[in-house]
């Protein structure tokens, strides 16, 4: 006997808190059951009672060449076959450190890590370590894991769940811990003014885009580059969701910023759990080994995820890539942007390359999380189910962004548009 979903859905809540190992995968903040994905095959995936849908989500990311991707399962299926884990640098741990390294020139060494979370962790302990200072700058609205010292005004799953940060993490944890509005000079300014000579870094999402996306000016990014230069701090450009999306570089070859440490994640483990933290060379021997400042991990540098990562990343260097999921960008927006005037919706679209924000609210696309409303992700919450029983899967969280990939095409994204303008007519009309 198969067990249906509702039957799993029971049993997953049974054994597991709200039946999930991350929170927003609850459907905490939308209408609706969340379904069990199965299989991915490109920009579709299917769920276990055998719905399509088009992926916006991506796993939140790292998808960026769809599932499936025969480059990548080539990679992970040779790798396996030689030993899933060692416990020794491998290979292929050296390939993605040289391919992720020639793509930052302001770094020379990479430390990987198994997750996000821990890169940015291991990299604030490392800031702390060289500039023997404790307090550490982060923006409201940005997210860098799940971790005690930055989990303040953190973006989306807290966001979502209207916890300003999380019980269980001591003040005395978060005292050391500034938060600053994005988009905002005179308030780095003043900060650094007072409390400069304490700061050990200053750490930001450069394109923000966990708590909607809030695109930052290169002026105000520039500015915060030059408060740590002037006094002694370290900047920090959290590129997980940014780093090979946006361009190879990120932000970083973007803007033209060199900051002093960068982590990646997601794209860079190719579906596979990674993390990375890179910098100088001056800064990252620091790092055990070499110097006092420790960080380790079982898993760390793991074969299969190395591969994986190696696979991605080869396939994203191949010419038109970036042009091409700019292009799918920008015809998704443009789509969205029509739905939402045809259903006359308040709202607008932010967007990066492939990295989309449906923002429904009134004015100007915010640049700042206060200046983010609550009533968009409330509606949100109600249409998000109407575009999901259409057959666009999208993020279970109105703070959420969408990703499209080198797996979708023109095809596939006005079809995800289609389902968007009907799921909006439905739940406004539902709501009037
Ligand atoms: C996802 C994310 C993280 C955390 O990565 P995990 O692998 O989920 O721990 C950190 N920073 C940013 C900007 C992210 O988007």
């Amino acid at each position: 006997m198969i067990a249906s979903s509702e039957e799993l859905l029971d049993r997953a809540r049974a054994c597991m808190p709200g039946g999930v190992s991350s929170p927003v995968r609850a459907f905490g903040a939308v209408d609706g059951e969340p379904p069990f994905l199965a299989r991915g095959v490109g920009a579709k995936v299917w769920d276990r009672d055998g719905r399509e849908y088009v992926d916006l989500v991506g796993s939140w990311g790292p998808m960026i060449l769809g599932h499936g991707h025969p480059t990548v399962l080539e990679a992970v299926e040779r790798a396996m076959v030689d030993g899933l884990t060692f416990g020794a640098t491998c290979e292929a741990e050296v390939e993605l450190a040289e391919r992720i390294l020639c793509r930052f020139p302001c770094a020379e060494r990479v430390r990987f890590t198994s997750s996000g979370t821990e890169a940015t962790m291991s990299a604030v302990r490392l800031a702390r370590g060289v500039t023997g200072r404790a307090r550490i700058v982060k923006f409201d609205g940005c997210y860098h894991g799940h971790h005690d010292s930055v989990l303040v005004k953190g973006g989306s799953g807290l966001a979502t769940f209207g916890t300003p940060s999380s019980a269980g993490v001591p003040v005395e944890c978060t005292s050391l811990t500034e938060v600053l509005p994005l988009d905002d000079e005179e308030a780095a300014s003043q900060l650094f003014a007072d409390k400069g000579e304490e700061i050990a870094l200053v750490i930001i999402e450069p394109m923000p885009a966990n708590a909607g996306l809030l695109l930052q000016r290169q002026a105000f990014l520039e500015h915060l580059a030059k408060l740590c230069k002037d006094h002694g701090a370290l900047l920090m450009f959290d590129e997980v969701i940014s780093g090979f999306r946006v361009a190879p570089g990120g932000m970083t070859e973007l803007t033209g910023i060199a900051p002093d440490l960068v982590a990646v994640g997601k794209i860079v483990g190719g579906g596979m759990p990674v993390g990375a933290f890179l910098g100088p060379a001056k800064i990252m021997d620091q790092l055990a080994p070499l110097g006092p400042v420790y960080h380790a991990g079982t898993l760390s540098g793991n074969p299969l995820a190395m591969a994986a990562g190696c696979a991605t990343l080869d396939e994203l260097e191949k010419p038109g890539t970036y042009e091409r999921l700019d292009a799918l960008g920008h015809r998704l927006a443009l789509g969205w942007e029509g739905a939402l005037r045809a259903a006359n919706v308040p709202g607008s679209i932010a967007r990066m390359g492939s990295v989309l924000w449906v923002c429904l609210q009134d004015g100007p696309t915010p640049r700042a999380f206060h200046l983010v409303g609550a009533e968009g992700a409330e509606f949100y919450g109600h249409l998000h189910g109407e575009v999901l029983a259409r057959g666009t899967w999208m993020a279970p969280s109105g703070y959420e962004v969408a990703f499209v990939s080198t797996a979708h095409d023109e095809t596939l994204i006005d079809s995800a548009v289609e389902s968007f303008a009907r799921g909006l007519l439905a739940s406004r009309s539902r709501s009037a």
